[in-house]
């Protein structure tokens, strides 16, 4: 039984007020809030553990080592990879998803090579590619997002073919609250000898995912977004591919020998996690998997999508509204537009009356501009939100439809 009350009891931050109304947060797309034991986690590991990993023989050292390691089994059996050895940890999607551009990219591509990518992605599925395909002369081609914002996949078989090296693609959308069939785009990537990332930031901390049944080549996400602290996140990549690729980053920990002009370079994982890692976080991240496996990435799921189509039900409710995104099949998220209110002037009356929700371009400009507007509100939400919650955020908003209405 899936209880909402006792969930969000776990969660210290949502018993605090903004300006004396009870915190209504609706930004779970930009950054999830921790559990009790998540936080526990870390103070635990401080107060208890703390030595840096994998170099030291004392006994802290070997707990630390074993916390951290214990962390990535976890983080990999969550994601259903068949074992540890390709979970990279890394800071964040964002890191993860540099280091497949640079250290893949670098390696891979050649002037004519093709890289496939779709209109809807965020900056950071975005950017690395530019700086890889600029640095090596091969070239972008993007997937464009119908009206209804899911992928137009006839054009995707038509732009997926023999030139293409990779395809890169969000799971979930962080704007449009759609869900990519990125498995079909996997097979189109493989049928033509390309290799498939997927850019998990908005699914894996929403959706029960499994690497092996998206048959992607990469995976990526962060673990602030899915209850864990900031500073971690994740690559999982194909072992064999992992393998084949040169280091990212130089340091400690990476290397096997070292000597005065050349080195050779530690198995996978370890070869991509150079210097000292971000060993709590990972630890508190494993925390937030244990905790999250326990409500069950199905229970997860449902209660999400119940609250979202009540969400888009209610908000459909307002007059003149515009929310994007497909009507069916959506995640948590609700982006919108009211006329004659700027989506900032929407988010700042809303947080007087203690409700976080965010408005901007969401770091998917290209998208935006899609859209043919030059932002939007945004409320998103998760485990721990309630129907109370979307019925305050509505009449938030229908107020300030009427306060701004009377302006226009
Ligand atoms: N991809 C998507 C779809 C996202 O929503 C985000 C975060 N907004 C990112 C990538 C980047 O995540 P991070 O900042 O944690 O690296």
């Amino acid at each position: 039984m899936y209880d909402v009350a006792e969930i969000r009891r776990e969660f210290p931050i949502l018993g605090r007020e903004v300006n004396g109304k009870p915190l209504v947060y609706l930004d779970n797309a930009a950054t999830s809030q921790k559990p009790r034991r998540v936080i526990d986690a870390l103070t635990e590991h401080y107060e208890q553990h703390n030595a840096n990993i994998k170099r030291g023989v004392h006994r802290l050292a070997e707990e630390s080592t074993a916390a951290y390691e214990e962390a990535r089994e976890k983080v990999a059996r969550f994601i259903g990879a068949a074992d540890a050895t390709g979970l990279v940890f890394t800071r964040g999607t964002t890191e993860s998803i540099n280091l497949v551009a640079y250290a893949w990219g670098r390696k891979n591509l050649r002037e004519g090579d093709e890289i496939v990518l779709t209109e809807s992605e965020h900056h950071s599925n975005l950017v690395p590619w530019q700086i890889a395909t600029q640095a090596t002369g091969a070239r972008l081609r993007f997937i464009p997002v119908r009206d209804d914002g899911t992928l137009d996949l006839n054009e995707a078989e038509r732009l997926i073919g023999p030139k293409t090296k990779l395809v890169a693609c969000i799971h979930a959308s962080n704007v449009l609250a759609t869900v990519n069939t990125v498995g079909r785009l996997a097979e189109m990537a493989h049928e033509n000898g390309a290799l498939m990332l997927v850019d998990g930031a908005q699914s894996a901390p929403h959706l029960p995912v499994d690497v092996q049944e998206l048959g992607c080549d990469f995976f990526a996400a962060s673990g602030h977004k899915m209850l864990g602290p900031t500073g971690v996140g994740f690559l999982w990549g194909q072992p064999e591919i992992l393998e084949e690729m040169d280091p990212f980053l130089g340091g400690g920990e990476m290397i096997r020998e070292v000597h005065l002009y050349h080195s050779t370079w530690n198995d996978i994982p370890h070869k991509f996690e150079a210097g000292t890692m971000n060993v709590a976080q990972a630890i508190g991240l494993g925390a937030a998997v244990d905790y999250l496996e326990d409500l069950g990435m199905e229970s997860v799921r449902e209660h999400e999508q119940r609250l979202g189509e009540y969400a888009y039900r209610r908000l459909s409710e307002v007059e003149d509204v515009t929310i994007y995104g497909p009507e069916d099949g959506r995640t948590g998220i609700l982006s919108f537009n009211l006329p004659e209110v700027h989506p900032h002037d929407l988010s700042q009356l809303l947080d007087e009356e203690g409700i976080a929700i965010r408005s901007g371009h969401h770091c998917c400009q290209p998208l935006i501009r899609r859209l043919g507007v030059a932002a939007t509100s945004r409320a998103s939400f998760y485990l721990y939100n309630t129907e109370e919650e979307v019925d305050a955020f509505v009449a938030a908003v229908t107020r300030a439809r009427e306060f701004f209405g009377a302006f226009a």
